[in-house]
């Protein structure tokens, strides 16, 4: 048995934790596999909490704690805004994706998940596949977006890049009186499975492309399906002068360095848990004009997609329940206007209200 050293780190997780209100954190370990994971479940008051595993060479255990408290509380409000009955978690698997994933990993991970009974479902995000879903099933049920030839819902980037692109034409229609975005600039951050398919539809309704990613491979990948595309450095992605800026990578991106600097009228993107402080950046976007459409609004497509695996409907259901997402963004755009609140804390009290009349349902 080794020495037990109480740690300060330790310690301040569980606070954090509490602070933030999540019900369950999980520390999966495994030595054969080299498996350092995290679940977190935040809420399971409208349902099962539902969230992706992130695979990413977190600096310390510290930042992949952040990301998964953080990534699992904006699930919680993604699935209620959408109308999903769905509760919010996310998991985070710490190493480097195109080094360290094994199927064996993966398979490990699944066990993990199946201890927690369907209190916790997963599915892809940033550095996991649709393929590794498929190993993660060999083991557990709570699994969604496995392959289709598995009876699963297959990749939901498609779904989510389109949410996006509906809730990017709301915020057009709030910004211009149109919804048409036929002639604007749009600067794409990171062209994986998100920026890729937002790409597609951007550019057959006539907008300009400008995208950066910070693989080389990546870019010569959308550069084969969308020629057109201007290809632009990771670096200069924040004052590029522009319609909108679309951040399809990872979170954080908009913070007290980058919001001074950017000349767009919307940010409007489906990358997970884009403001760096939520209150504070907010309300310096606002401040400068520029509309934020709420992400976890408007990329909430890959979880209709993938909750119809677990409801059993159709992928035309699912894109009709995110086509929908255009009158949602609109609505709560409008609502912060009309409230003289930022369009998060409009987002966050509509999931909020949906959460607090089911949990008093629930103990009446
Ligand atoms: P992905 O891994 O396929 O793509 C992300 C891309 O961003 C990669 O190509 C990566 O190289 C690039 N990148 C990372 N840091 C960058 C930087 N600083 N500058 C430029 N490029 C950078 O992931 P994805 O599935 O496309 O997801 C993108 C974002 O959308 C993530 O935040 C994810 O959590 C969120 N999201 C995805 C889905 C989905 O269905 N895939 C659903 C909801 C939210």
């Amino acid at each position: 048995m080794s020495n037990y050293k109480p740690s300060e780190n330790g310690a301040q997780a569980l606070s954090l934790m509490e602070q933030m209100n999540h019900e369950q954190l999980v520390h999966c370990f495994d030595a054969k596999t080299g498996l350092r994971a995290l679940i977190a479940i935040h809420s399971t008051v409208l349902g099962p909490a539902l969230g992706g595993t992130r695979m990413w060479m977190y600096a310390n255990e510290a930042e992949a704690l952040h990301d998964v408290l953080r990534l699992s509380e904006g699930m919680t409000y993604k699935a209620a805004v959408a109308g999903l009955d769905l509760g919010g978690g996310k998991a985070v698997i710490i190493g480097d994706s195109r080094r360290d994933k094994t199927p064996d990993l993966m398979r490990k991970y699944g066990e993990f998940v199946e201890r927690l009974n369907g209190n916790y479902i997963t599915a892809e995000d940033v550095g996991t596949s649709k393929a590794d879903m498929g190993f993660i099933g060999e083991r557990t049920r709570h699994v969604t977006g496995r392959p289709e030839q598995d009876g699963g819902s297959g990749d939901p980037s498609p779904v989510t890049a389109y949410g996006v692109y509906r809730g990017m034409k709301a915020a057009a229609m709030k910004a211009w009186g149109t919804p048409d975005l036929g002639g604007r600039t749009v600067v794409v951050q990171g062209a994986g499975n998100v920026g890729r398919y937002l790409s597609g539809h951007l550019l057959s309704e006539g907008a300009q492309l400008r995208v950066c990613d910070v693989f080389d491979d990546q870019i010569e990948r959308i550069r084969a399906e969308h020629p057109q595309v201007q290809v632009i450095s990771p670096d200069s992605v924040y004052n590029q002068e522009a319609d909108i800026y679309a951040p399809c990578a990872l979170g954080a991106t908009l913070n007290d360095q980058t919001i001074p600097t950017l000349r767009c009228r919307i940010v409007a993107g489906g990358a997970n848990n884009q403001l760096a402080d939520v209150s504070l950046h907010a309300k310096m976007l606002a401040d400068r004009g520029i509309i934020y459409a709420p992400d976890f609004v408007i990329n909430a497509g890959g979880l209709i997609n993938v909750y119809s695996e677990i409801k059993g409907y159709t992928r035309d259901e699912a894109m009709e329940r995110t086509t929908a997402l255009y009158d949602q963004t609109l609505k709560i755009l409008e609502m912060a206007e009309q409230l003289g609140v930022t369009t998060h804390e409009a987002a966050v009290r509509t999931a909020r209200t949906r959460i607090d009349s089911r949990a008093v349902l629930a103990t009446a």
